[in-house]
């Protein structure tokens, strides 16, 4: 038991989740070595949301609103991190949730449609009848009423070459990933540089505010993003956030 007082609480908690994930068959245990790459980034980052990411959540969030065939990917970590909050954000955007795991299994895909339901999720895609052009075949399974026809997918914690895969299918790819550096980061056409656990909350909060809004201004708010320059301030924010611990 962590107590609360524990001064990273918030970061030891987190970790229980996704061992508890491994334990349930949700995680991999790869998962686990993605999310210590995950800690070390978000230390250097000052465990935050810097106003950098939550501008890059704002975009996302009008990015699924503007959608026609919005679809949110789901993997063993966020199931194990997020669960109720994914379902709260594809409630938001009204986007599907779809299992689409790196090392994939039935069993584990099963798994997590499974946790998801119980939790209330209701709008999901659940068959494998299509594939990822480009890439290895049980990682390129998908649902062709899902990922497969989707115009914009959120890939939380994806790999690169899968990004790169959807991306060379045409589709806009919004990436959550707390290294700027990574392929995935890279290769998306929108990345939050952030923790899930504080991303997914964020963008369902800005997409109830932005439902609101009119079509224009959601667009203008798209065109006015430049990924490049978005990966570029991450890397300040972390520069600026290692120089204020001297
Ligand atoms: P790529 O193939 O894109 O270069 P990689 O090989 O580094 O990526 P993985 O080892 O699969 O990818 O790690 C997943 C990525 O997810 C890492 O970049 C890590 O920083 C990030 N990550 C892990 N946990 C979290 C989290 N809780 N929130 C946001 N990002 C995370």
């Amino acid at each position: 038991m962590i107590p609360k007082s524990h001064p990273r609480y918030e970061s030891l908690m987190t970790r229980e989740k996704i061992v508890e994930g491994v334990k349930k068959g949700i995680t991999s245990t790869q998962g686990l070595i993605a999310q210590g790459r995950g800690e070390a980034f978000d230390y250097l980052l000052g465990e935050k949301t810097t106003p950098d990411a939550l501008h890059a959540e704002k975009v996302a969030a009008a990015m699924l609103l503007l959608a026609k065939t919005p679809v949110i990917s789901v993997n063993g970590n966020v199931a194990a991190l997020v669960p109720e909050e994914i379902i709260g954000l594809s409630e938001a955007v009204n986007a599907p949730l779809e299992a689409n795991l790196f090392y994939r299994t039935e069993d584990r895909v099963n798994k997590i449609i499974k946790h998801l339901h119980s939790l209330g999720a209701k709008n999901m895609r659940t068959k494998t009848d299509a594939l990822i052009p480009g890439i290895e075949h049980e990682r390129a399974k998908v649902d062709s009423s899902g990922i497969f026809s989707a115009d914009v997918v959120l890939v939380p914690l994806e790999d690169g070459d899968r990004c790169k895969a959807l991306v060379d299918m045409g589709k806009t790819v919004i990436a959550i990933d707390l290294n700027p550096l990574s392929r995935t980061a890279q290769c998306a056409q929108v990345t939050i540089v952030d923790n899930v656990v504080r991303a997914i909350p964020n963008m369902t909060r800005f997409a109830d505010e932005l439902g609101r809004s009119d079509k224009d201004e959601l667009e203008k708010l798209i065109k006015g993003f430049d990924n490049r320059k978005n990966l570029a301030k991450a890397i300040d924010d972390i520069f600026k956030h290692l120089a204020s611990c001297k």
